[in-house]
């Protein structure tokens, strides 16, 4: 039996209850299989079977009061999965689904991913099933002073860092920071995401969304074409979608769709920079539906539905896929359907947007598919610049930190396809990514000795 899937079933009987972090492991193992021979040294040295399992797992009891004085009860998770190359470093979540398994999904991706930046960035994800949507401010600002009254202990600018996620934006890293910064009486750079007042770096707030465009920019000159005139459909409308629509528009191309957890809008003359104002007051400020945006502007708007099952019920044409709400969003048909309707590109703003028969699609066919833990890179490696600027006691530009943000990208994509190719894989962006993640942790793991 390999190595390979000798790990993959022990994950699978340990943790039986835990089918995302399965999907995770399997889809990063599998193509790992080439370095099994290339590395015997990380095979007697057992790095396989040691990657995935987490550094330590912290699980703790979140008690809030709600605004009628009822005392409500959340649970807590930070999973830090790999320090090897860095301090632990990767968002939270807020989200009703969230659990164990979803935790170290993001976490176990988030090794990678950061070792793809070149940073000094280990791997960690946390948060919670605590939902912000139709909270008020004052029990979101509770409900994270708790949250921070226990996660406290085991976070640091040089331990772990923690940022955003779903459900997790400026507001809630403010409150987070806030009390961090009240009970440890230190000001430093212990999350990311932060606002300019208090240490946030310029860019950061577009970094996945700017990302993750330069990024599907680089796959489609590799075919010699650009964004100029591309019909794109985008999933979410959150931190990620948002700024997606706004470096598409720049580059000329034209986004037709954005969602929610309730519904999808379909705008076939394009979200322009008007619409994308009142998107961003509508989402970030007024905490509405898109359906708010299906009203003002008079566009189709289906309901329970995301925007690949629309394609795939009514055949909208499409160039480009940007999927950027949550995993598991594109199952096999939706995949086929895409292809079916002329997209030639995806490239996923979310983590783990495709399930496997999707990506299986994308690969059959033959078009592009530039995974998460490489498109959507973009944001940590802003978290990185803002941990940098922090540490040196000075801010950057915008456009110092955006021409940081476009060439860490560019090395992305230049990594995933040397590695891909020197591995007899070309133009696999998964094998690349996965591959070129993972041989610098597990160099530095090896380093270490067994510890
Ligand atoms: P966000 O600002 O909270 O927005 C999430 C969007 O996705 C919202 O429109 C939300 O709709 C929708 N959504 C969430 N869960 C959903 C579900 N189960 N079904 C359908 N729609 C759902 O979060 P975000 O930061 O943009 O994150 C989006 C994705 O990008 C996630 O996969 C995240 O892990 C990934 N990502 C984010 C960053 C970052 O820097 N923020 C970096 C890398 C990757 P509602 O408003 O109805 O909840």
């Amino acid at each position: 039996m390999s190595v390979i899937k000798d790990v993959i079933d022990k994950v699978k009987r340990m943790d039986p209850d835990q089918p995302e972090f399965h999907q995770a492991v399997e889809e990063v193992l599998e193509t790992l299989e080439p370095t099994v021979k290339r590395h015997p040294e990380f095979v007697k040295a057992n790095i396989y079977e040691r990657i995935v399992e987490p550094e330590r797992t912290i699980i703790f009891r979140v008690p809030w009061e709600d605004d009628r004085g009822n005392v409500r009860v959340n649970r807590g998770y930070r999973v830090q999965f790999n320090n090897a190359i860095g301090p632990f470093k990767g968002g939270l979540r807020f989200h009703p689904s969230v659990n164990l398994g979803i935790i170290k999904f993001l976490g176990f991706e988030q090794i990678f991913k950061n070792a793809l930046t070149t940073l000094p960035m280990g791997g960690g994800k946390g948060g919670s099933d605590f939902d912000p949507k139709g909270k008020s401010d004052r029990e979101v600002m509770r409900f994270c002073q708790s949250f921070m009254r226990e996660l406290f202990r085991y976070v640091g600018a040089e331990v772990d860092v923690p940022a955003g996620d779903i459900g997790v934006g400026a507001r809630e890293i403010g409150y987070l920071f806030g009390y961090y910064k009240k009970i440890r009486n230190e000001h430093t750079g212990v999350l990311t995401g932060k606002a300019l007042e208090y240490g946030g770096s310029l860019i950061r707030p577009e970094a996945t969304g700017y990302g993750c465009v330069y990024f599907a920019a680089e796959m489609l000159a590799t075919r010699g074409l650009d964004f100029k005139n591309k019909i794109v459909a985008v999933s979410g409308s959150g931190n990620v979608a948002q700024y997606i629509v706004e470096k598409v528009n720049q580059l000329g191309g034209k986004v037709i769709s954005l969602g929610d957890s309730s519904a999808t809008v379909i705008d076939e003359k394009g979200i322009d920079a008007g619409k994308l104002d009142f998107v961003l007051e509508l989402k970030n400020i007024r905490r509405g539906r898109v359906k708010e945006y299906a009203d003002k502007y008079k566009t189709l708007y289906v309901e329970g539905k995301n925007i690949w099952e629309v394609i795939r019920d009514q055949g909208i044409r499409v160039d480009i896929a940007l999927p950027s709400a949550t995993e598991n969003e594109i199952d096999g048909d939706c995949a086929r359907a895409l292809v079916r309707n002329g997209c030639i590109c995806v490239a996923e703003g979310a983590n783990m947007p495709s399930t496997p028969d999707a990506i299986k699609v994308f690969q059959d066919e033959k078009i592009l598919y530039g995974p998460g833990k490489a498109a959507n890179a973009g944001g940590v490696a802003t978290s990185g610049l803002e941990m940098s600027q922090n540490s040196l006691k000075l801010y950057w530009t915008r456009e110092e930190v955006d021409d940081r943000l476009l060439i860490i990208m560019k090395n992305i994509h230049r990594a995933c396809i040397e590695t891909a190719a020197e591995y007899g894989k070309k133009g696999d962006y998964a094998v690349g990514a996965n591959i070129a993640g993972f041989t610098r942790v597990a160099r530095a793991m090896l380093a270490y000795g067994v510890v």
